[in-house]
Parts: C-alpha cells; structure tokens; sequence
C-alpha cells in the first residue's frame, strides 16, 4: 500500500454533500481514507467572480500507482459531474493529487507534488492539520505556511 495525500474542493450545489459524495466513492477496494481535514471556507483565486469555495484534505493509503489514482480521481469528478467550462472557475468538485510517497514527477499527465500547492493557502492548511511534520521540496510544511501570502480561510463548524 502507498500513502498519497489528496485535496478535495467544491464551489457549486451543496458544497459539503459534493465533496461527502466524493469521499464516499474514493473509499474502495483500492483506496482506504486514514485521515480527514476540518473543512474551510476559502475566497476564491483566479478567475474570482463566483462563490466561495469548501476545501479539505485526506491522507489514503491506496494500491493504484500515480496514473490509476489520477484516473480514479477524475472518474469520480466526472460521475459528480463536473463542469469544466473556465479554467479556475466554479467546479462541483475537484480532486488533485498533492502528495504520493516520496515521489516526484512531471510529465504532462501529471506532477507531484501538485505544482501550486504550495502557494495554496487553502491546500496547506487543511494539509498542515493532517500531518504537521511532512516534508515538501525538503521543505518543513510549518514552514512554508508559516511564510506564505494566506488568502482569507476559515474553518467551517458543522454541528
Ligand atoms: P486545477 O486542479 O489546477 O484547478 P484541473 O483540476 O482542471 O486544474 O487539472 C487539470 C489537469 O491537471 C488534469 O487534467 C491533470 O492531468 C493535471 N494534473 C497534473 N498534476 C496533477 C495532480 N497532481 N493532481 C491532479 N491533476 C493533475
Ligand atoms: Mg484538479
């Protein structure tokens, strides 16, 4: 089994029940969720007239290899039907792939670490949260939290 760490994010419908949906086709024969952020209400970036976004993140532990679990990923954003119509723009989910094992790669499927996690405010803190000692570019993730521009995020309480 690999341990890769995922985000989870939703700015259209119900917010939560998308990003629940989510978690509950991701748990599988191949894919067991070990950990769960805190969900966050987070301002959009990029393209920045839509609603707000609900973030997480979730550590599995998972047999696919790097391309099954992207594909998996994306077959689950398409069954919650996702619409990919502006770039940035609102999206019933999005799943990406932010960490797997220790690897690195970079090809035009795929790169991990995620190439803009780490100036995602709204990807590393629910990160953080999950796991306060990992290590991204052989960079301590308290670290680069701690020096990163933090776009407006909180913690959203369900009772
Ligand atoms: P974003 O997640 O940046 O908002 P998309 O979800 O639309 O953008 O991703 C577009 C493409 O990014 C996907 O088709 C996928 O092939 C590629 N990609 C590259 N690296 C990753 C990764 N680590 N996790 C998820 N998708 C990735
Ligand atoms: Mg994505």
């Amino acid at each position: 089994m690999n341990k890769a760490y995922l985000s989870l994010g939703s700015n259209l419908g119900n917010k939560k029940e998308n990003i629940e949906n989510a978690l509950k086709y991701l748990e599988s024969e191949s894919v067991h969720i070990v950990s769960v952020s805190s969900y966050y209400e987070t301002e959009p970036v990029g393209y920045t007239d839509q609603d707000w976004f609900l973030n997480m993140a979730i550590q599995i532990e998972t047999s696919l290899n790097p391309y099954e679990l992207l594909l998996y990923c994306q077959e689950i954003e398409q069954k919650l039907k996702r619409k990919r119509i502006i770039r940035w723009g609102p999206r019933t989910i999005d799943i990406d792939i932010l960490l797997y094992e220790n690897i690195y790669m970079n090809d035009e499927k795929l790169t991990i670490p995620h190439p803009r996690m780490i100036e995602r405010a709204f990807v590393m803190i629910p990160l953080l949260e999950i796991n306060k000692d990992l290590m991204i570019d052989q960079k301590p993730i308290k670290d680069i939290v701690k020096n990163m521009k933090k776009e407006e995020i909180r913690k959203v309480c369900y009772e």
